[in-house]
């Protein structure tokens, strides 16, 4: 009997310490500005997300940012609604590559996600000159010569992980290509922590119609423990997304039945930090001989990636 209500309120204890150890957003206990308390990483100084300000970047021109097998039909894609954030997942027969760009060597896709807010006038976690998107997409991509995300984060380094972020501004119209996405959110929206196969789409659907313009810096992770681990490169171009789209995405629930809204991060001071505001060029277009010299480029690049150099 007595080893029964030990036993039990080991168990008790334990939830409890699991609950306490839960971060939320917001302003309340366990919110964005008690992430530090737990997390120390949180209150570091290369944080994100950050406010890009026209006057404070350094204007830098970078080869174009390149993308390999991003059109690829996955086998499969997997949505799950964690009760922070929307995830997907592509199961794919070819990795897929996000290089050049500027960015030292190759990284793997390993899932995207989106931020958002309660209405049109907040949602993204970063902003330029103060304004803000009604929501950001991340496409977390992880070192290429590890096998997996975790294997990268067993090894971490201020470039481990390259996170693409991509605003969404409002349209009158629906983007149709986001429709697979938005119309599977009714079959998780009350599922927090299931994960359900929905119908593939190329991850490039995501993709704005230009990016040739970008912001890089280096930071963290814009949520606990907050490691400072990302090579960070935010879209200048948004892509359109509806106001019904938008609330499909507001009408998630978070674990304990609130909507799953608002789920950015304020922006975090840049401390001193290099913001570089990046124009590429396609080495196709700069000279003849250069659709040679660019596949001798990616070739070298994932070469590199493979060869544990960096
Ligand atoms: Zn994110």
């Amino acid at each position: 009997m007595y080893k029964k209500m030990f036993l039990l309120l080991c168990l008790m204890l334990e939830i409890g310490m699991a609950y306490s150890s839960g971060w939320t957003y917001g302003r309340k206990e366990h919110g964005v500005d008690h992430w530090g308390e737990e997390y120390e990483e949180c209150s570091h100084q290369r944080q994100s997300p950050i406010d890009f300000n026209s006057e404070e970047m350094i204007p830098k021109d970078e080869v174009a940012l390149r993308f390999l097998n991003y059109n690829q039909i996955p086998n499969d894609v997997k949505i799950l609604n964690n009760g922070h954030t929307v995830k997907l997942e592509f199961n794919v027969s070819q990795p897929l590559y996000m290089y050049g760009g500027g960015l030292w060597t190759a990284y793997k896709l390993a899932q995207i996600h989106l931020h958002w807010g309660h209405d049109d006038s907040s949602g993204s976690e970063h902003t330029v000159n103060g304004k803000t998107y009604p929501v950001e997409i991340h496409f977390v991509h992880f070192k290429a010569r590890f096998t997996d995300l975790t294997a990268a984060l067993a090894d971490p380094e201020p470039d481990t992980l390259a996170v693409l972020g991509v605003f969404g501004e409002l349209s009158k119209d629906d983007n149709m290509k986001l429709a697979p996405m938005i119309n599977s959110l009714e079959q998780v929206k009350n599922k927090v922590g299931t994960n359900l196969k929905i119908k593939p789409f190329p991850a490039s659907n995501f993709f704005p119609k230009d990016l040739s313009r970008f912001y890089r810096y280096e930071g963290s992770l814009t949520t606990p423990a907050c490691n400072e681990i990302v090579m960070w490169t935010v879209a200048q171009k948004a892509i359109p997304i509806s106001e019904s789209q938008l609330d499909a995405l507001r009408s998630l629930r978070e674990e304990h039945g609130d909507a799953l809204v608002d789920n950015y991060r304020p922006v975090q001071p840049i401390n001193g930090r290099k913001i570089l505001n990046v124009s590429t060029y396609n080495i196709e277009s700069v000279s003849g001989a250069s659709q040679v010299y660019s596949s001798v480029l990616i070739t070298c690049a994932l070469s590199l990636a493979f060869n544990k150099l960096f």
